[in-house]
């Protein structure tokens, strides 16, 4: 059966204004306070169908005029009652998570014809979204913020008719054909769910981090590193990407200083050899970062040596976190196939090693974190979606309607 298919999907109740866009921008200039999760969501709000939104179309309080009986279809309501809102909604895909992955995938995902629902716990955009310039996305000859880039395809999805639905999900069912989420105490139902769910550097929560970040502090030298040019940075870790990404902004910067808490490194030997010869590298060993200082943006490092409990400040330009990466993947079942990290094993389909379940940009192990290869993994996962579904048209008739 299909549920809606070739429908336009977006349900937009309140009309996006010029103005909405442009206090978000302002919020995101470099010298203005850190943009809040909220942001964007508030805006959210305005044009996201929630179920138990004041603005849904759910609520028995509220008659929205201009909903067409199309676009109700296009819910396939299961249950209702006005008691407690209580609704279930099926959708072809179900994306979990709005970073660029996601979002690319809503993107292909809707404009193949297929349902569309993304659900993002926070900020749509994901990680990038704190990046105040992105260079490297191509299509962008000048820079554009991680904010607004993703802002734009988040449009572009929802042109083609994809929803956004601000819920954390809670619980997925694996099994069977047809999935359910559970997310905000409703079930929603899908054919394929892409989990873009992505991951989020390790923090080292010592004061100023959270202040700084973005304001030279990064977690990205692939990102920011070209702003730095001739400048002195700072680099904490002692792993494969603390070296690695330390020597790539050797060609940026004029000295780069690598911070690690023990007398040697946990980076591979030869990785190790490179960055010992590099004239541009220097190397303060047991010794941890305990606060970073700046008003408005980053000034010193306070560090603190381990054996000999001095402190010291180092004045930098940058600081760069590279102390782990870790997978957002605390939705993921045991049944899902992992590395030992935690990121999702896939092929090059996007396939989990469950049917209907594929998995986009950083969640998954992968060699490149960045938008750009999110931005394709997602679309992948979508056609690869698009073709489950369309095997399966006639399984699905009978395993999602019973359900
Ligand atoms: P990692 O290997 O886990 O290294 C993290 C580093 O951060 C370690 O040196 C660790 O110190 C340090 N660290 C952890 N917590 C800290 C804290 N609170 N304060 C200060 N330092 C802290 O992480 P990664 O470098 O992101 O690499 C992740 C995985 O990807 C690894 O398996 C790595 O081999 C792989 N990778 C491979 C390549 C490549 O093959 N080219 C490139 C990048 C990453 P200790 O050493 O004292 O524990």
């Amino acid at each position: 059966m299909d549920q809606g298919r070739g429908v336009p999907g977006a349900i937009i109740l309140a009309p996006r204004t010029k103005n909405t866009r442009t206090q978000n921008q302002e919020l995101r200039t470099p010298h203005s306070e850190p943009r809040t999760k909220n942001t964007r969501t508030q805006n959210q709000e305005l044009r996201t169908p929630r179920p138990n939104s004041p603005f849904s179309i759910f609520n028995s309080q509220f008659t929205p005029i201009s909903l067409s009986l199309t676009n109700l279809c296009m819910f396939q309501i299961l249950s209702y009652t006005t008691k407690n809102f209580e609704v279930n909604m099926r959708y072809d895909v179900i994306i979990v998570g709005a970073g660029p992955a996601g979002l690319a995938a809503a993107i292909y995902s809707a404009r193949g014809g297929l349902t569309t629902a993304v659900f993002e716990k926070a900020m749509v955009g994901g990680q990038i979204t704190v990046t105040e310039e992105v260079e490297n996305y191509p299509g962008f000859e000048e820079p554009i913020s991680g904010f607004e880039l993703t802002a734009k395809m988040q449009a572009q999805a929802e042109r083609f008719g994809a929803v956004f639905i601000e819920e954390e999900i809670t619980a997925m069912g694996m099994e069977g054909l047809c999935k359910v989420i559970e997310a905000g105490g409703q079930y929603y139902r899908a054919k394929s769910v892409i989990i873009c769910t992505g991951a989020h550097p390790r923090r080292m929560n010592v004061p100023g981090e959270e202040r700084l970040t973005g304001r030279g502090v990064s977690y990205c030298a692939t990102c920011d590193g070209a702003f730095y040019r001739d400048k002195v940075v700072a680099v904490v870790g002692g792993g494969d990407s603390a070296i690695e990404e330390a020597m790539f902004l050797t060609r940026f910067a004029k000295k780069v200083i690598i911070i690690h808490r023990r007398d040697e490194l946990r980076a591979q030997k030869i990785i190790q050899e490179r960055a010992f010869r590099n004239p541009k590298m220097e190397f303060i060993w047991d010794t941890v970062v305990q606060k970073i200082h700046g008003e408005t943006r980053i000034e010193k490092l306070e560090l603190v040596n381990r054996k000999t409990t001095d402190i010291t400040m180092l004045p930098v330009d940058g600081f760069f976190i590279y102390i782990g990466i870790l997978p957002s993947n605390q939705l993921l079942e045991s049944r899902i196939n992992l590395d030992s990290a935690g990121f999702v094993y896939t092929d090059e389909y996007m396939h989990t090693n469950i049917p209907g379940i594929y998995a986009a940009g950083d969640i998954r192990y992968t060699p490149l974190r960045q938008v750009v290869t999110a931005t394709s993994d997602g679309a992948i996962a979508a056609w690869s979606a698009e073709k489950w579904i369309i095997e399966n048209e006639d399984e699905f008739e009978v395993d999602c309607a019973e359900q």
